[in-house]
């Protein structure tokens, strides 16, 4: 893995070099926007942004940074590039400790609390139940073997007192000795937002495009484990990005809204309160475009809503025509509430959810990495949303 990613960048070299002594009236080139989204990655990513979550100030430092970038374009929100909105979320701010039969579990990556689990501090006796759930009924808790710890985020804190561990060999043991402090909050008012800017129409001002892309993740556990989300969804919004920065240099007929959504894994909350406080009027989206995990495309992409807007998937197929990863690999799939174009697809509001396929598995864990994340066809469906945004 690493040698390959070597190996990209003296490629990366190679090219920027060519750009640089022929090609520099083109750009922003294929190095230029893969650049740019290389930094963002590395920004989001980072541990001061402690997985753009609840905890360590994560989301306000990935506020503070993509504020600075929307400035290319004006403010959505009545004169605002923020709309503010609160909502519950349970949280594990502080230092944890899970010892399995005199073993130390790692937090999230050998062993993960339910996003809905409450404070518990004890050692408990627990006795299989059945092949991989052990349980101490008396004090409601349950341990689960999942083969992939896949996290996610709760508005709320509910028994059981629920955990799960990758450890196949615990399967072994009828009975295991847990010894636990485990630490969780639930806040809730949490502050959040939603960011946003737009660039004006030179012909149907009125009429809006929308690109949005959620930068919220899912924090951490305790104060060192934290969810960089690469995939999900630093590369949506470094692609947002990239596309603001052309289009506020590139103005189309139709005015085009940048909007980063939040709390999008706590059950797409930022975008339904959009939705429900909506600064351009939802009847004036003429088309909406989510951005969500864009990371890899060695098994292409998918277009969700696709076999619901038939004319829609008709354009982007022909604008996916001249890529490699994407003219004979983009899919299409019906509704799915699996982002956060799903409220304005149920307000109807013409919308698809672009995702990309194949490459690498890490998804909902501590493995999302910038330093791994291919970014395989990450020029071409810049090039292709490019062409699309400015045929809509
Ligand atoms: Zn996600």
């Amino acid at each position: 893995m690493l040698r390959n990613f070597l190996n990209r960048k003296f490629f990366i070299l190679f090219l920027s070099l060519h750009h640089f002594l022929f090609a520099q009236q083109h750009l922003p080139d294929s190095f230029l926007v893969l650049k740019n989204a290389r930094n963002t990655l590395q920004v989001l990513c980072s541990k001061s942004h402690f997985g753009r979550g609840y905890t360590r100030n994560g989301l306000e430092h990935s506020q503070q940074f993509l504020l600075q970038k929307l400035k290319f374009g004006l403010p959505l929100f009545n004169g605002l590039y923020v709309q503010d909105f609160t909502h519950p979320v349970n949280t594990f701010p502080k230092h944890n400790l899970y010892i399995l039969n005199d073993k130390e579990y790692s937090a999230g990556y050998k062993l993960l609390p339910d996003p809905a689990t409450a404070s518990l501090k004890g050692t408990f006796q627990l006795h299989m139940l059945q092949n991989g759930i052990w349980k101490d009924s008396l004090h409601n808790i349950q341990l689960e073997y999942r083969r992939k710890l896949t996290h996610s985020v709760s508005t709320y804190s509910a028994l059981p007192y629920k955990f799960y561990t990758n450890d196949s060999t615990l399967k072994a043991h009828t009975t295991i000795n847990f010894k636990i402090n485990h630490n969780a909050q639930v806040i809730s008012q949490f502050k959040n937002k939603n960011l946003g800017c737009y660039v004006k129409g030179s012909l149907y001002p009125d009429s809006f495009i929308v690109i949005s892309a959620h930068y919220d993740h899912l924090g951490g556990i305790g104060k060192k484990v934290y969810y960089p989300g690469a995939n999900d969804n630093a590369s949506g919004v470094s692609m947002l990005l990239n596309l603001l920065h052309y289009f506020s240099n590139h103005p189309c007929q139709k005015s085009i809204a940048f909007v980063l959504f939040s709390a999008e894994e706590a059950g797409l909350l930022g975008s339904r309160f959009f939705t429900e406080h909506p600064p351009i009027a939802l009847s004036h989206i003429n088309t909406l475009i989510n951005l969500d995990l864009l990371g890899t495309g060695e098994d292409g992409m998918m277009v969700v809503n696709g076999s619901i807007y038939p004319e829609l998937f008709t354009t982007l197929l022909k604008c996916s025509a001249p890529y490699k990863h994407l003219s004979s690999q983009l899919k299409k799939r019906g509704k799915a509430a699996n982002s956060d174009h799903y409220w304005f697809t149920e307000k109807g509001v013409k919308s698809v959810f672009l995702y990309t396929m194949g490459g690498i598995s890490a998804y909902h864990d501590p493995y999302d990495k910038s330093e791994t994340l291919p970014l395989t066809a990450y020029y071409e469906i810049f090039s292709m949303l490019k062409d699309v945004i400015e045929k809509l």
